[in-house]
């Protein structure tokens, strides 16, 4: 099938319709058909400072390009700004790509933004990405679950509603039941979380993996431990945005580096010592 088929059997954006998806965690060989369409329909795209330039150089010539994040320390746009610019120019009957960082969903205020568009009588469609706590992995070669470690795995933000940690999180019993915890918006809010950690019995040599421009040609991956990572983010000097992975699954990036391997380095496929985490 060649692309103009494969293009021609997916939905069109439809004038005064929000499109509100998902760019990936930056690799542009990551968006969806789906998004790739709507860049090409477009006539407007309002998008977040975590879509990478590449992406945005994937639109068709002549569309807007609004942006709607936060850059060099400027205050953000508004949440309600940005929900209201949305309807306006769903009235003014443009076809419109929100685009977001990773998926709409995920830690993304996406769901507030379409409850807007609800409120407003806007039609909308929402199309997912590859959010960093997935695709982010994949590139550092760090499974989310794996059969030798665990089977379950939680999703965590560092930022609460007012700036501190999220404060509906029982960190004792996340601790105690959640193998693998994958934290986004983490890297000024580490130590406190790994604070929690091991007060509530988790041990200072767990694994845990610092992700920092995922899936980016400058992607950095630092592997740490619990008790050391909040010391290793600052020696590193580590950039946002970044992801960290805290579990036994980080140990199976000595197999599962293909990025490294690419680049030469040797993968070994023994998960000797290499301990399940069913029970914590
Ligand atoms: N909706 C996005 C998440 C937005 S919250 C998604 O699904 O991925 C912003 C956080 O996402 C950042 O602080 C960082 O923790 C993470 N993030 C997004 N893109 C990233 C990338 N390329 N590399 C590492 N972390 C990323």
């Amino acid at each position: 099938m060649d692309f103009d088929r494969i293009f021609g059997e997916l939905p069109d954006m439809v004038a005064g319709q929000v499109w509100l998806a998902g760019a990936g965690p930056g690799d542009p060989g990551l968006l969806s058909l789906l998004t790739l369409k709507g860049m090409q329909q477009a006539d407007v795209i309002v998008y977040d400072a975590l879509v990478s330039e590449e992406i945005l150089a994937m639109a068709a010539e002549g569309v807007r390009l609004d942006f709607a994040g936060k850059r060099g320390g400027m205050p953000s746009r508004k949440q309600q700004d940005i929900s209201e610019h949305l309807v306006r120019l769903a009235r003014e009957g443009k076809k419109i790509l929100r685009l977001k960082g990773g998926d709409p969903l995920v830690f993304g205020r996406g769901g507030e933004e379409a409850r807007h568009l609800v409120e407003n009588d806007v039609s909308f469609r929402i199309i997912p990405g590859i959010t960093a706590g997935v695709g982010g992995l994949a590139y550092a070669g760090i499974p989310l679950t794996d059969r030798h470690t665990n089977s379950a795995v939680t999703f965590l933000t560092g930022h609460g509603e007012d700036g501190g940690l999220a404060k509906d999180i029982d960190w004792e019993a996340l601790a105690k039941s959640s193998p693998v915890v994958v934290v986004y918006m983490a890297l000024s809010r580490i130590e406190l979380i790994a604070e929690k950690f091991l007060s509530s019995g988790r041990s200072p040599e767990e694994p845990v993996a610092i992700i920092s421009k995922a899936t980016t040609k400058d992607q950095k991956v630092v592997v740490t431990t619990l008790g050391r990572c909040g010391r290793d983010i600052e020696r590193e000097n580590i950039k946002a945005p970044a992801m960290i992975v805290i579990g036994e699954v980080v140990k199976l990036r000595r197999g599962l580096d293909w990025l490294g391997a690419l680049a030469g380095r040797k993968l070994s496929a023994d998960v000797s010592g290499i301990r399940p985490q069913g029970n914590l």
